[in-house]
């Protein structure tokens, strides 16, 4: 992790702000029963004002760093080298010793982000996943509407496919998908799942409306 790292995660996690699309976002959710199930890795749903405890960020997250190897499952917290190293950083060098090192086998750190097997699913990880089925297990029964936003084909098998899955076994399910590429979904849904290509904001103020 150098320069280019602990300039870009600076930028995207401490110094930014909260996004306006957010800040709506949690305006229409903040007094029902809500969860959010993210492949960010940024802040941006703290930084608008979501409960943590209704978040699961299940592909890592800029703040934290882990082993490279990774020789032991725990993630730390970077906000105080991540500023260090911006604040000494010279001629785009970062002073060597504030490369960081793992405090178990030595070896370096890396970021939290799951970009192949050696990501750590550390505690936080299993109890904010343990969170989201628990919010699964609650809501059974009960109306749901799953709201999917800008999920393509990276990765469609985490969020993607199984929210068709949900939406096509129950009947009190349905589900939004906003998504400018990829809006279609399976015919098995018609009449319980409504897409959108519209740019994200516009869709957002219709459904608040
Ligand atoms: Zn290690």
């Amino acid at each position: 992790m150098g320069i280019l790292w602990s300039r870009y995660v600076y930028v995207n996690r401490y110094k930014a702000k909260a996004n306006p699309l957010y800040t709506k976002l949690h305006d229409f959710v903040k007094h029902k029963d809500y969860f959010v199930l993210t492949t960010n890795v940024d802040h941006q749903f703290q930084l608008a004002g979501f409960d943590k405890s209704r978040l699961f960020y299940m592909q890592g997250d800029y703040g934290l760093l882990q082993c490279s190897v990774p020789c032991h499952n725990k993630t730390y917290d970077n906000e105080e080298l991540i500023l260090k190293m911006v604040r000494e950083q010279k001629d785009y060098r970062v002073p060597t010793q504030l490369i960081p090192k793992c405090p178990v086998c030595g070896r370096n750190m890396e970021m939290n982000l799951r970009a192949d097997d050696r990501f750590v699913q550390d505690d936080g990880w299993y109890q904010h996943a343990e969170l989201y089925q628990e919010f699964l297990e609650k809501t059974k029964g009960q109306k749901l509407l799953l709201i999917e936003i800008g999920i393509g084909f990276n990765t469609p098998a985490i969020i993607r496919y199984p929210f068709e899955k949900m939406t096509y076994l129950s009947k009190d399910t349905h589900l939004v998908r906003i998504n400018k590429d990829y809006p279609i979904y399976p015919q098995e849904l018609v009449g319980k799942a409504i897409s959108f290509d519209e740019d994200i904001d516009i869709i957002l103020d219709e459904i608040i409306k």
